[in-house]
């Protein structure tokens, strides 16, 4: 057998199972539509969403190829720093008291607090172009939460560098990303569901539909993953109904892939280049970056 055959073999397989995990979410996620909304509407919808479904397959796939391997070695490398230089607090003996899973459980709700602060940050002029890749879907489906730029990915660390300085171990961390990213699917998923009484502390499609919802009030809205109480007590907490209305956002990011990547340096490379100009009086108003 050739010598490079193993390390590609080793290279395919995180990869491969990538493509299984997805693959499983499209069969559950549309199992789910067919239930819910009926053969014919499940599939006119999948039918309408195929167009931004290609552009989220490319990001996607870039993400896996090149984003995350990248993101996993900073985090690694933020995670060792932080622990070789005792730069967390020294909360070890407090986990191993509580146990395993009221451990789980504040990981999770810190990381989902984290979570909305930093999805707020993301929110801010100068933030927002690279967010405004994820809102530029206007056909909301499960497979939306992977339409991501590599710049509004890197600011997702803030919550596991967050957690590995309150002292969390590691197991916590990693947990607190699993069950969040997968909740993630959930919410972005194209169900009118709001979740009745588990609404009032979890996040739901509806929600979350809300927080994509294209100029109209309650566009921005809804910030946190998981919990919905933290949109509760800091009064960012929309949601009328199922949310049926226009997606997306006003700015014209150009076509497909290509266009998604670079629409966050064609903005902030706009804003600089007024300042440039600043002489002949062209405003350089960083609110100009922000469309909310
Ligand atoms: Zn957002
Ligand atoms: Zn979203």
């Amino acid at each position: 057998m050739p010598p490079w055959i193993e390390p590609v073999r080793a290279a395919l397989e995180p990869i491969g199972h990538t493509v299984g995990v997805l693959l499983v979410l499209a069969f559950v996620f549309f199992a789910l539509a067919y239930l819910v909304k009926g053969p014919d509407k499940a599939l006119a919808d999948a039918r309408a969403a195929a167009g931004e479904t290609r552009i989220n397959m490319i990001l996607s796939a870039f993400d896996q190829l090149l984003v995350s391997p990248l993101v996993a070695l900073l985090l690694a490398a933020a995670a060792g720093a932080i622990q070789s230089r005792g730069l967390h607090l020294p909360t070890a003996s407090l986990w191993a008291k509580l146990g395993e899973w009221p451990t789980l459980f504040i990981a999770v709700f810190l990381g989902d607090f984290t979570g909305y602060w930093r999805h707020r940050l993301q929110h801010t002029p100068w933030l927002w172009p690279a967010h405004a890749i994820h809102h530029s879907d206007t056909k909301l489906t499960w497979f939306s939460l992977e339409r991501m730029h590599p710049i509004d990915r890197l600011g997702t660390m803030l919550d596991i560098v967050v957690l590995t300085a309150l002292g969390l171990p590691v197991w916590a961390v990693a947990a607190n990303s699993f069950v969040r990213h997968y909740y993630g699917y959930f919410i972005h998923t194209d169900l009118p569901w709001t979740l009745g009484k588990f609404g009032l502390v979890f996040n739901s499609p509806a929600m979350h539909r809300w927080h994509h919802a294209r100029d109209i009030e309650g566009s921005g809205a809804n910030f946190a993953t998981l919990f919905s109480i933290f949109d509760r007590a800091f009064g960012t907490y929309y949601q009328p109904g199922p949310g049926d209305g226009p997606l997306g956002v006003r700015e014209d990011m150009g076509k497909g892939a290509l266009g998604q990547y670079l629409y966050p340096f064609r903005e902030w490379g706009r804003y600089f280049g007024d300042r440039l100009i600043i002489s002949r009086g062209v405003p350089n108003d960083p609110a100009k970056l922000d469309p909310r």
